[in-house]
């Protein structure tokens, strides 16, 4: 019998924490709509998947690695804040992790071809509290990568992933 690949996808904040908020927009609704999508997609190619949070609900970040303990692979969806013109994907690896490093870089590979990237990025742990769950997944040999699909606070790009979360 063949085993499936179970992937833990986990959509960034919930609950207390809206993160980023732009143009009445809030990330966790965005997370939350990806999240459901990719799910779906996964499961659709023969993927077990398991998301960290059920609905809009808080969830520890020390919790949402745990997890995927076991399991083969984790990525966090989240949406980014910045300068009103900054656009673009990012995907990010833990700072000296191998495996989250050659994930990253597939993946961006294969979603620059539909959208604006700005490449794939080391977390060293100084830019965001938020990237602990990647520290941790690297601590326990999970590939992990981050995703920041875009930006909300560019306000055509809000749009475009407004339209995006309704297919
Ligand atoms: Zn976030």
């Amino acid at each position: 019998m063949k085993m499936s690949k179970c992937i833990v996808i986990d959509p960034g904040h919930g609950g207390t924490d809206p993160g980023a908020v732009a143009f009445g927009v809030k990330e966790k609704d965005l997370t939350w709509k990806y999240s459901l999508s990719l799910k779906w997609f996964l499961q659709k190619l023969g993927y077990d998947v398991i998301l960290t949070r059920w609905g809009d609900v808080s969830v520890p970040l020390g919790v949402r690695p745990q997890i995927a303990k076991g399991k083969d692979a984790f990525v966090s969806i989240h949406f980014n804040a910045g300068d009103k013109r900054a656009r673009g994907l990012e995907v990010w690896y833990h700072d000296n992790d191998i495996k989250g490093k050659k994930f990253a870089e597939i993946v961006e590979r294969g979603i620059k071809i539909i959208t604006l990237s700005r490449g794939v990025k080391r977390d060293t742990q100084r830019y965001k509290t938020g990237f602990c769950v990647l520290r941790l997944c690297s601590a326990w040999g999970i590939p992990a990568i981050l995703v920041e699909v875009g930006f909300i606070t560019n306000e055509e790009e809000n749009k475009n992933l407004q339209v995006d979360a309704q297919r």
